[in-house]
């Protein structure tokens, strides 16, 4: 599609949708953002206060969606573990009936849809590293269930909607995003390590340490979304994230890089469920919009770390 004129972005007052508004209305878009700030907050949004190509919508995703924009960007749900498990029918329902309410919207005004689903629609996956045609391992009784089985269920809805209403819904697979505006509290790794660190604290491993993530700073994840947005037609899902492995281990090491110093650990049990391994095959990614995030991790994590280093200690 051209860049359209308007677009509306569910879950816009969370870690990732604020930064999406953002380079929307930087495009030049008059953005709508919804969002019922169960985890997003307007924080996020204070430096697009007075634009007055933005504006703000303090609403439920699963109710019917205002406007008649031109894209729709569907983010809204809670993505960290400790958040999503904390009310999972409203968690897995947020999934599938806020989905359900942005593909609506757009068979009525002709929009197209960008769906955020999630590397977790993998589940704790069997295959490395992990391509768009992998099927994915997912136990429908783990506590991750209504998080993955939720995003799986709103990716068949894309699927459905395009085949038999001929919506333009694309599927973008989100691997672990970090970036300035994340939440302390919101119990995410990068987070939690950053604001450890910068108050002190030691940092939180869980289990062994020897799960496996791959870590793309929000700038390059979401000028990403953007391109895919944008191309002429996207028919199937694409991975997108950084394809650098790296243990939490790994990760407490460039944490102390980060610092300048040793941080010490303080171990804690593993969380039920844990993917043991995650890493995407970008080459899809790759092929259609010559993806190739250019943050280095070390520069990505001293932007964060200076976000946390500013905010008021709790
Ligand atoms: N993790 C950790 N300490 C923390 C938070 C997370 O060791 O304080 C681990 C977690 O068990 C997992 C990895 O870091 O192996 C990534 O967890 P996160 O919650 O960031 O996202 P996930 O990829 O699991 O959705």
């Amino acid at each position: 599609m051209r860049v359209p004129s308007t677009a509306l972005v569910t879950g816009g007052a969370g870690f990732l949708g604020a930064h999406l508004c953002e380079a929307l209305v930087a495009t030049g878009v008059r953005v709508t953002a919804v969002d019922d700030l169960s985890t997003g907050v307007p924080a996020n949004l204070a430096r697009l206060r007075g634009d007055d190509r933005f504006h703000f919508v303090e609403g439920d995703v699963r109710e019917p969606l205002p406007g008649q924009p031109e894209l729709i960007i569907n983010l809204a749900c809670p993505a960290s573990p400790p958040k999503y498990q904390a009310d999972p029918v409203r968690t897995l329902m947020t999934s599938v009936l806020g989905t359900l309410r942005c593909l609506e919207l757009a068979e009525q005004c002709g929009a197209v849809v960008l769906q955020a689903s999630t590397s977790e629609i993998y589940g704790d996956p069997e295959q490395h590293p992990q391509s768009e045609s992998y099927r994915g391992a997912v136990d429908p009784w783990s506590v991750r269930a209504c998080y993955d089985e939720g995003k799986r269920a709103a990716e068949t809805l894309c699927a459905d909607f395009r085949r038999t209403r001929g919506v333009d819904a694309r599927v973008v697979r989100i691997f672990n995003t970090y970036g300035p505006g994340m939440s302390g509290g919101d119990g995410r790794v990068v987070s939690n390590f950053l604001s450890q660190a910068s108050s002190g604290r030691p940092l939180t491993v869980y289990g062994d340490g020897k799960a496996t993530r791959c870590f793309c700073y929000v700038d390059d994840l979401v000028a990403g979304l953007i391109q895919l947005a944008l191309l002429p037609e996207l028919d199937g899902p694409v991975n997108l994230g950084s394809d650098r492995e790296m243990t939490v281990l790994e990760l407490v090491d460039e944490v102390r890089r980060v610092m300048g110093r040793e941080v010490p650990i303080a171990w804690m049990p593993a969380a039920t469920d844990d993917p043991k391994r995650r890493l995407p095959d970008l080459r899809r990614a790759q092929s259609l919009i010559d993806w190739n995030p250019p943050t280095q991790l070390q520069d990505g994590l001293r932007r964060t770390l200076t976000w946390f280093e500013q905010l008021p200690t709790e």
